[in-house]
């Protein structure tokens, strides 16, 4: 084989009539090279052997005090270096295994079990808060990965960033920080991981950002069973709970379909309700709606905006999931108006979840750059109702009292005056706007605690109390539910007195709150732990830091 190879390259060489001769000095050659590398390779394994071995014996040695660890860069390099011959290969990596298995971490060790439920916590959704409870469940707080179940209903991690359209992308941006200053990636779930580095990008995409939870996941060696649907949660009178589950089943617009026949009934000691908010829409017959809601087209139902059929649209509401659809739909050369109760992009708040994101702001005046036909933008303006049209569709609406939003004047100055970008009208008159296609509706989510089957396990704050409780689950100091002790909650829809944790960076200060109550009532000492999550940003209890900010916004 060799030899045939040295004889061609010496033919491409341009050999004349010497052929036999030019492959022989070639097969030489490369003989000796062949040897020469083999030799380096023994000669690498050797050295990087001689080093290792005296240091592996000295941690193994209960009498002697461990080595610095850095002594073992140089006998690794050997070995990688070998590794990188192709020589001595298996020699290679099993004097490297030899190394790594004196870095493994030391099993902690845990308490026995103290009920007699199959498993300590069912966490109800993969997503960004299930994923992230589940690891700092068992990987920080230490509970046996074997316990910790999370149950998915899609068939995959981050099931729902996977709904999103497709050219939606995270508002807040990614960038890997950590190191450098006191914080970390902005949409990290997890202590040391970002999104940023993963991915290499500053505004993730839904595939993008399920990719970097299915990571997450995989290698935190998360348990998950995919493609079951949690049906019902049953507290039990003794503590715990039977949590029964079934199949999922997805019709073929990707709707969920109805329960099905009882599946295996979980039984657990805690459960974490981590099923999100963007399965559980807004829309249709939510009160306080107006008539014809029903016939309207929810953003989460879109896969592409630009594959979305048609080019005149009527997008119902201006907060972010508005003008997400206003940049797309317009820069793919569709017509948009934009009716909405609030002026959002006039809004200008302490809390940077509860105002329009910078990035979409960027986006809409791009958008109004770049349109052949400029978006409207329509407000202060309230739907009263929709109704179908010949073949198409008329959405009534009134005009409200004109609002003057304070704090954001200092802006204009910059972008020549977004102030003006939108049309009003005269408070209490009623406009008819008509258009081809179904209207979207961008109204936000009522979210899968109001919606889902864990809704009665919890109290809920008067809805016309006003502030950022009113309507919303109420949760004690540990994010546990009040009404039902040992179910907690995680993710945008927890919500403190004056703070809304809607968004990644605020959720994921929450995780190791529930997961530290859990851990003590499993018998686990927590008190390093807390402590070392504290000085991570990762455990947050005092919220006099916040800025809270509540309205319809988040
Ligand atoms: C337009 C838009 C832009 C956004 N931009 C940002 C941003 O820039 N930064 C940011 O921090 N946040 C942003 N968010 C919010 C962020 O996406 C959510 O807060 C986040 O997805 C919440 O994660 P989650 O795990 O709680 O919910 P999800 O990601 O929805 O996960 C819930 C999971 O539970 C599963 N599930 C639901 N019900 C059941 C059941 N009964 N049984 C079993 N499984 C179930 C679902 O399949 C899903 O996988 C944005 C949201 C939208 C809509």
């Amino acid at each position: 084989m060799v030899r045939a190879r040295a004889a061609k390259r010496a033919k491409r060489m341009g050999s004349n009539g010497n052929g036999a001769v030019a492959a022989d000095a070639l097969l030489k050659e490369s003989e000796a090279i062949h040897d020469s590398r083999r030799a380096l390779a023994e000669k690498l394994l050797e050295e990087g052997r001689a080093l290792a071995g005296p240091l592996i014996e000295q941690v193994k040695d209960p009498e002697k005090e461990d080595p610095d660890k850095n002594l073992f860069q140089k006998p690794v390099d050997l070995l990688e270096a070998c590794l990188g011959l192709d020589h001595m290969t298996d020699e290679a990596t099993e004097e490297l295994n030899k190394i790594m298995e004196v870095f493994e971490p030391e099993e902690v060790p845990r308490p026995e079990p103290n009920h007699n439920h199959a498993l300590d916590v069912v966490v109800v959704g993969a997503g960004a808060s299930g994923v992230g409870v589940g690891l700092m469940l068992t990987r920080v707080f230490n509970l046996d990965p074997e316990r910790v179940l999370l149950v998915e209903r899609g068939e995959r991690v981050g099931e729902s960033f996977h709904r999103w359209p497709k050219e939606m992308r995270f508002i807040s941006p990614s960038f890997n920080n950590q190191g450098w200053t006191n914080s970390f990636d902005l949409n990290s779930i997890a202590y040391g991981t970002s999104p940023a580095f993963t991915l290499q990008t500053e505004h993730p995409n839904g595939q993008e950002y399920a990719h970097y939870l299915n990571e997450l996941a995989t290698q935190g060696e998360l348990n998950i069973r995919f493609q079951t649907q949690v049906n019902a949660i049953e507290p039990l009178r003794k503590g715990g709970f039977k949590v029964k589950t079934s199949a999922a089943k997805v019709g073929e617009d990707g709707e969920w379909m109805g329960e099905e026949a009882e599946g295996e009934v979980l039984s657990a000691r805690y459960v974490v309700w981590a099923a999100g908010e963007f399965q559980y829409p807004r829309a249709k017959e939510q009160d306080p709606f107006f008539p014809g809601a029903e016939l309207c087209r929810h953003n989460s139902s879109v896969r592409s905006w630009k594959e979305l059929p048609g080019d005149d649209f009527v997008v119902i509401g201006g907060y972010e999931s508005g003008m997400d659809a206003l940049y797309n739909l317009t820069t793919c050369g569709k017509r948009t108006t934009v009716v909405s109760s609030t002026a959002f992009w006039k809004v200008a708040t302490d809390d940077p979840s509860t105002e329009l994101a910078p990035y979409t702001m960027e986006r809409v005046r791009d958008g109004f750059r770049r349109a052949p036909t400029p978006p409207r933008l329509l407000a202060p303006l309230r739907v009263t109702s929709v109704e179908r049209q010949g073949k198409g569709y008329a959405v009534k609406a009134k005009w409200g009292a004109p609002v003057e939003h304070e704090g954001g004047e200092h802006r204009t100055a910059y972008h020549g005056g977004d102030a003006k970008i939108e049309e009003v009208g005269e408070e209490g008159t009623e406009v008819e706007l008509v258009t081809p296609q179904a209207p979207l509706l961008c109204t936000g989510f009522e979210g899968s605690a109001a919606l889902g089957v864990a809704k009665d396990l919890f109290e809920w704050g008067d809805e016309d109390a006003g502030g950022c409780l009113a309507g919303a689950p109420l949760l004690n100091d540990f994010d546990e539910s009040t009404k039902t002790q040992g179910l907690f909650l995680v993710g945008p829809a927890v919500r403190h007195d004056d703070h809304i944790f809607c968004f990644v960076y605020k959720f994921r200060q929450r995780f190791a709150v529930v997961a530290d109550e859990i851990a003590r009532g499993l018998g686990f000492d927590t008190e390093e732990t807390v402590e070392e999550c504290r000085s991570l940003n990762m455990y947050l209890d005092d919220f006099t830091c916040c800025k809270g900010a509540c309205g319809e916004t988040c």
